[in-house]
């Protein structure tokens, strides 16, 4: 006999798979901040200082092909492209030689960010809740299964909006790779079935108004287009 709930149960947020009907279910969002050196440049952060972890709500999930309106509190709402990482088996303390055993796939996806609120979090050394985790944040395309793609070490990782190109780089040219983000993250985090990483953007993000329309690729993922909306 299934329980009774006071309030409407939150839905369950899933992706598309590549190549199937079946769908991956979303249990937490991971975030590699800072993870590609010619970014860390581009916004004077410092080179020495290794990559970071932070997280998103999964209900921050967007589905491929959806407009997202302009985010509510920012003057400055930026596009972030990244490689995810889709979790298929969990544990913790995974060790790198291991890490790849633990996926199920990778797919498109962009960690938006409300720039001028991470700037004065960063200046206060606060948390990045309020400029990372918001509504609608982590558009994120259908998931490549390991099985059909293998396991992408490099490749071109390129954003356009309307048409322009902002973002060109190569997956190579990560400061983590997969295994080391996987492993370093498993040190603190049990992961899970369920799993989104989101691995850190290359140079070349900037601001987006309503009407623009993203496209980002990764070679051998495929695209996830994104329409910025009017404001919430
Ligand atoms: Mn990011």
């Amino acid at each position: 006999m299934s329980a009774e709930y006071v309030i409407p149960v939150p839905p369950v947020v899933d992706l598309p798979v590549a190549g199937s009907t079946a769908r991956f279910p979303v249990r937490r969002i991971y975030c590699v901040g800072r993870n590609y050196l010619e970014h860390i440049r581009e916004l004077g952060n410092d080179e020495k200082e290794p990559p970071i972890f932070f997280t998103k709500p999964r209900d921050a999930i967007v589905q491929d092909a959806s407009s997202i309106p302009y985010a509510l509190a920012t003057e400055n709402y930026h596009y972030e492209l990244e490689l995810a990482v889709a979790i298929g088996s969990g544990g913790s303390n995974i060790p790198e030689a291991e890490a790849l055993q633990h996926v199920f796939g990778y797919a498109v996806a962009l960690d938006m960010t409300r720039r001028d609120l991470q700037k004065q979090l960063t200046a206060k050394a606060g948390p990045w809740d309020v400029a990372k985790a918001f509504d609608h944040s982590a558009p994120c395309a259908a998931i490549h299964p390991v099985e059909s793609v293998g396991h992408p070490a490099r490749g071109n990782i390129r954003l356009t909006v309307n048409g322009e190109v902002k973002q060109d780089s190569d997956l190579a040219a990560m400061i983590w790779n997969v295994p080391q983000i996987i492993s370093r993250l498993s040190a603190f985090f049990e992961l899970q079935p369920g799993d989104i990483i989101m691995t850190g953007t290359p140079a070349g993000v900037g601001p987006v108004q309503p009407g623009d329309v993203l496209v980002g690729s990764i070679d051998g993922l495929g695209t996830l287009t994104t329409t910025i909306g009017a404001r919430a």
